[in-house]
């Protein structure tokens, strides 16, 4: 007889963990205790050493699907005294609450679309919860969002407001039950409703059923509706009809960004995507995720003009499921906010900040705390990129291949942006939380990093961390902030952030010199200028700059970024000078000839010094030049919106690429390819596809010239698909391993997990150095 106490950490909550250790320690004979505490499960488990062995390599290999074990630690305790003390419980297993005032170092689970279990019942007559909008059990349901505190108890949650009823009370409490302590569970009889509102009116419509028939009534008739999920709003509509989705965009102030749809079925989705088996496996995962898939062209122009991918998703929840039954159409299920501002989660908010979009509102009373904006991911041959990271995944932990003693916090770019949380050994990226630009999305960025310091309990940071770049609200709060808690700040470089988010991802310490090729729209150079089309080696936290892009002077500054023929203008001026204001070119021809002249002075005199503009050797910049010298696009209504465009032209049949140059054996030189461009008659499409060539092999001939092994890809050009395929393909075959971000974005997005990786980097090569 032996005795152990196992303590497991990692996301271990609210997954069913506990009844599973119930049932197998049950079958293996073991009597003891298991209960949650503050950094995972404890269990104390006493019987035969084969079957205490038996038992921890079943917790290992048998452990419920969505959980994630960090870390297992097992010691052998005295036998005698653990009998002495708890004598009774030891003839059998049992769960036992206690509390623990220990440091926190539980993960959080993300909130989880319906498990195929809840689907058996859901569509089963005969089932108590039958069609119930709130089915749920340890695999599904609601988990990040409606958490007050840990440990993940019901009490702790929003569900806590909603007391059980007999049958579910047994369930919850019946270990052999799969609902057993599933926190979010509910029924007909007991848990939240479904209340269907007219906007500005105060008084229901209607309730439960009722509520949904009727709004899916309003839908089929052609109405927006909002509503309300499990991580915040959306904005419903039927996408099959061109009028009602340019209702949409000039309700919802978005005139052209891409919406995302869902389809009622697979057969729907079929029969408007180009969609596999593992494309469908995704979509119906516990994560649920938005998949940029081929469209077919059947959509109505208006959902996503002028791109071929279609933003695909299913129904994830019980809500959705019963919402869209029956529909013959796909709906637009877009994030219920206005451009910019943070996705809206609470109903108050939403009824009063909608009240202009939505025509009808779907709601229920379970609160959401927190919302999360829905996962996107895009398909690039057969390989997904991850562009948006929020429902299913965040916050999920990134594990550092090493322990450190440190507690950090890494702030982030600007746009698409997240924090991270460096606690020890584990990365904690925050879910999407959007443009700093955005006073109301600053604001909800701020609160959010409070309240994760209070989930995590983390009373003490050691340092922040931050970019470079001194206009970023994410570089001033990181000062503040550091000030305010008397601490020092780190900042790191923005294409460095970048490639270290792979690293991050891959587990890999830059030891040796590492390649990478940070491309990206805008990130600020060690000189002050814009940089964004940068090949750096790492070593250590040092990088030396390799290549970039020849620099040109970005006439009209931070307006040219959507006004994008000033871009291409910029590009003109760099090859003819004053000559190319004689250029028979479609793009100068845009502009009256007053606007090119003064356009023009301007950009002489950035020469002379007149104005202290920048410089700037942005790949994303090129994009946007090569996409409006080709007609492609004159302005970015959204951001990406050239280049997506320009991407969309691509045809891999047509062979070839435009001519470059390497200028002072460090700038990839564009002036041969724009004065092709501009002298030379090719279609669109040639443009296109000859462009993204020619940068694919300026990559390529830089790794084989430095004769590299590993080569890290990340910055937002690497989205592009034919650019990363066109990558990808030349340099697998030749055994480079070609290493970039899986898990978490290359866009910006990525920026706050490579510089809290840097952070704690520091304290490994500041140990060696
Ligand atoms: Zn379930
Ligand atoms: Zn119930």
């Amino acid at each position: 007889m032996k005795t152990e106490r196992i303590i497991i950490k990692g996301v271990v909550q609210g997954v069913g963990f506990r009844p599973f250790l119930y049932r197998l320690a049950k079958k293996l004979g073991l009597s003891g205790i298991i209960k949650n505490t503050q950094s995972g499960v404890e269990i104390i488990a006493s019987g035969d050493e084969d079957c205490l062995n038996q038992f921890r390599k079943a917790i290992l290999e048998e452990k419920p699907p969505n959980a994630f074990i960090r870390e297992i630690a097992v010691e052998e305790i005295s036998h005698e005294v653990w009998q002495k003390n708890y004598g009774d419980v030891l003839k059998e297993i049992k769960i036992v609450k206690e509390d623990d005032a220990s440091e926190v170092e539980l993960d959080l689970l993300p909130d989880l679309a319906i498990c195929p279990d809840c689907l058996l019942e859901f569509y089963d007559p005969k089932n108590r919860r039958f069609k119930h909008p709130f089915i749920a059990c340890t695999n599904c349901g609601p988990r990040y969002g409606m958490l007050i505190r840990l440990p993940y108890e019901r009490e702790n949650t929003t569900m806590g407001y909603f007391p059980l009823c007999p049958d579910c009370q047994k369930e919850y409490t019946d270990p052999m039950n799969r609902r057993f302590h599933a926190e979010a569970i509910a029924c007909p009889n007991c848990g939240p409703r479904l209340i269907l509102y007219q906007t500005k009116v105060d008084e229901p419509i209607a309730w439960d059923r009722e509520a949904l028939n009727l709004a899916r009534r309003f839908i089929i008739e052609g109405k927006i509706l909002a509503v309300k999920g499990l991580n915040g709003f959306h904005l419903i509509c039927r996408a099959d009809k061109p009028e009602i989705v340019k209702e949409l965009r000039r309700r919802k102030r978005r005139p052209s960004k891409p919406f995302a749809v869902m389809f009622p079925s697979l057969e729907l989705l079929k029969k408007y995507c180009l969609v596999d088996e593992e494309d469908i496996g995704l979509m119906q995962s516990p994560q649920s995720p938005i998949i940029l898939v081929p469209g077919k062209e059947l959509l109505p122009k208006e959902v996503a003009e002028g791109i071929n991918l279609v933003g695909a998703m299913l129904p994830y929840t019980p809500i959705h499921l019963l919402l869209l039954e029956g529909l013959s159409f796909p709906v637009i299920a877009t994030s219920g906010n206005f451009s910019d501002e943070p996705l809206i989660f609470e109903e108050e908010r939403a009824r009063k900040a909608l009240a202009e979009v939505a025509d009808y509102f779907l709601v229920h009373d379970r609160k959401i705390l927190r919302g999360s904006d829905d996962s996107v991911i895009k398909k690039i041959g057969t390989v997904y990129i991850m562009i948006r990271r929020g429902r299913g995944y965040a916050p999920y932990p990134q594990m550092l291949p090493f322990s450190t003693p440190m507690h950090i916090l890494a702030l982030g770019a600007e746009e698409k942006n997240t924090f991270t949380l460096g606690l020890k050994n584990r990365l904690i990226v925050s879910p999407h939380v959007g443009d700093l630009g955005n006073p109301e999305t600053f604001d909800y960025f701020v609160k959010l990093i409070e309240e994760y310091l209070n989930l995590y309990q983390v009373k003490s940071l050691d340092f922040i961390v931050c970019d470079l770049h001194p206009g970023y609200q994410s570089t001033r709060l990181a000062k503040s902030l550091a000030k305010e808690r008397g601490i020092p700040l780190l900042q790191v470089q923005h294409h460095q952030s970048h490639l270290l988010s792979v690293l991050a991802e891959e587990g890999i310490v830059p030891e040796e010199e590492l390649l990478g090729f940070a491309w990206d729209g805008t990130g600020f150079g060690l000189d002050r200028s814009v940089w964004g089309g940068e090949t750096l080696l790492l070593q250590g936290l040092e990088f030396k700059r390799i290549r970039s892009f020849r620099p040109f002077r970005l006439v009209g500054g931070e307006t040219a970024i959507k006004d994008i023929r000033k871009i291409a203008l910029s590009f003109l001026f760099e090859v003819y000078g004053e000559e190319a204001l004689e250029l028979s070119h479609p793009l100068i021809r845009s502009f009256s000839e007053k606007e090119l002249l003064m356009i023009y002075r301007a950009w002489e005199s950035m020469d002379k010094g007149a104005y202290s503009f920048p410089l700037c050797s942005s790949c994303g910049r090129l994009f946007d030049a090569i996409s409006a010298l080709a007609g492609v696009c004159f302005k970015n209504t959204y951001e990406g919106e050239a280049p997506m465009k320009l991407e969309s032209l691509y045809n891999p049949q047509v062979k070839g690429a435009f001519p470059y140059s390497l200028k002072e054996n460090f700038y990839f030189d564009w002036e041969p390819m724009v004065r092709e461009v501009v002298e030379g008659s090719y279609t669109k499409e040639e443009i296109a596809t000859f462009f993204i060539n020619a940068l694919a092999d300026f990559l390529w001939q830089t790794v084989l010239e430095l004769s590299q092994s590993k080569v890290i890809l990340s910055g937002g050009v690497m989205v592009n698909g034919p650019l990363l395929k066109r990558i990808m393909e030349s340099l697998e075959p030749m055994g480079i391993r070609v290493l970039r971000n899986k898990k978490f974005p290359p866009l910006d997005g990525g920026i706050s997990l490579g510089q809290a990786y840097y952070g704690m980097l520091s304290f490994i090569f500041s140990k060696t150095s």
